[in-house]
């Protein structure tokens, strides 16, 4: 097992009888709305997905990204593609700005009384309209060869943390543009050879979130966090079966055919009953 991965992890667990708020990152929202089985797994058991490589890349287009327009916010001028764009704003300049993008540590932050939860997320860049409404943005980095657009199903992930973001600024009493701007930066494969730097085209795509779903998601995860119950996986993924086609083969040796056939569908029946119940069965 690598090294970066603890699959049972005992620290930060949701615990039903404590008193004080539990801190969730935004990216645990989407988590359980893709499975609230993953999703209690990782906040409540200590059980989460192995993390993914960096996408070393996209850190450094995120980065570089954030120093252009940051000559802007220093100046207090539009940046070339916004004014290309007819966007009439400018990068935000507030002393809290490196806070809000540290999304590993702090970001920006809103305590969710009722359910007791802080919802927390680091954004990319923020602007600024000529009437004091804040912009959320986003940057992404790609490398296809077809327009970018946010139509394809998977970006509804991209639009979902637009809005997280959108309402973490309008719980802090922030007047908040319903209009946010993913900016997307195309890694260019048209050219003849690398010849030693990878160039890009970079584009603003407009998205007008809603936010209204929000809090009625974090009720339900708080919901789902007090249950004792493990909920049901989600359908679209098969890992779960995968899994569980593992444990029985992986202690099968000892079964004959048959016996795992009934074992099997003892374990399906009983599914989400129980946090006693185990993958494994
Ligand atoms: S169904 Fe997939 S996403 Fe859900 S708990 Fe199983 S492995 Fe995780």
């Amino acid at each position: 097992m690598s090294k970066y991965y603890n699959p049972r992890r005992t620290r930060n667990l949701f615990d039903p009888n404590a008193t004080e708020p539990f801190r969730l990152s935004r990216s645990k929202i989407d988590l359980f709305i893709q499975c609230p089985r993953c999703f209690y797994l990782d906040v409540r058991l200590g059980v989460g997905r192995p993390a993914s490589f960096p996408l070393t890349l996209n850190n450094a287009v995120d980065t570089l990204l954030k120093k252009e327009f940051d000559i802007h916010r220093a100046e207090k001028t539009v940046h070339p593609l916004m004014k290309s764009y007819g966007i009439d704003a400018v990068p935000l300049q507030d002393s809290r700005m490196e806070e809000w993008r540290d999304a590993l540590r702090r970001g920006i932050s809103f305590h969710d009384k009722e359910n007791n939860l802080i919802i927390r997320g680091g954004v990319d860049d923020v602007w600024v309209s000529p009437q004091e409404e804040l912009i959320i943005v986003d940057y992404k980095a790609t490398s296809k060869d077809e327009e970018i657009t946010l139509d394809d199903e998977w970006k509804i992930q991209y639009k979902r943390q637009m809005e997280i973001y959108q309402w973490l600024f309008k719980q802090n009493k922030f007047k908040v543009s319903d209009t946010g701007y993913f900016v997307y930066v195309n890694g260019k494969t048209d050219k003849k050879a690398l010849d030693g730097k990878l160039e890009f085209d970079v584009t603003i795509i407009p998205y007008k979130g809603n936010t209204d779903w929000i809090p009625k998601t974090i009720s339900k995860m708080k919901t789902c966090l007090m249950d004792g119950r493990i909920p049901k996986a989600g359908e679209e993924c098969d890992y779960c079966g995968y899994v569980e086609s593992l444990g029985d083969v992986m202690r099968g040796n000892a079964i004959d055919n048959n016996e795992k056939g009934k074992n099997r569908n003892l374990k399906s029946e009983t599914k989400g009953e129980s946090t006693k119940e185990t993958l494994f069965g």
